[in-house]
């Protein structure tokens, strides 16, 4: 644990809290995804359990993956659209979004403005997975999913 977390207050400005890094979305630079910042909240090995707030930057997006573990998500900043599942979704601030063990998950900011989620995580977790052509094949099958991913024909 840093220091800087361990601290009990923390002041926040600008979608930025103090003594947060301010970090690229993902070390992996061959996973798709575009303008999205990273930052941890809180890292509790002794709850289980990492907070983070990402941004999604006007007309960016996150990665389109899967994974066991879940995620649980507040929208805090602007607006943007989702997929969870089979689903798409328009979402707003202060929207919740459950994101269940396998669901295929993106977020885009579709609104002209950042997307910005908070992001409660387990601190131990399995990698995420991406869609193979097969998947995405699967998933185009579904009109919305398809003009979501902006492959629509
Ligand atoms: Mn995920």
């Amino acid at each position: 644990m840093d220091q800087e977390r361990s601290r009990p207050f923390r002041s926040f400005a600008d979608y930025r809290w103090e003594g947060v890094a301010h970090l690229p979305y993902k070390e992996d630079a061959t996973t798709p995804f575009k303008t999205v910042t990273r930052q941890v909240l809180f890292h509790e090995p002794d709850m289980g359990c990492e907070l983070r707030y990402f941004e999604v930057a006007a007309d960016g997006y996150s990665t389109l993956e899967r994974h066991e573990h879940a995620h649980a998500v507040l929208i805090l900043r602007g607006s943007g659209t989702a997929l969870v599942g089979d689903e798409v979704r328009a979402v707003d601030t202060n929207d919740l979004v459950a994101i269940a063990p396998w669901a295929w998950h993106q977020f885009r900011a579709t609104k002209g403005e950042p997307l910005g989620f908070l992001c409660m995580v387990n601190a131990l977790r399995d990698k995420p997975q991406l869609p193979t052509a097969a998947d995405l094949e699967s998933l185009c099958a579904n009109p919305d999913i398809a003009a979501f991913l902006g492959r629509a024909r």
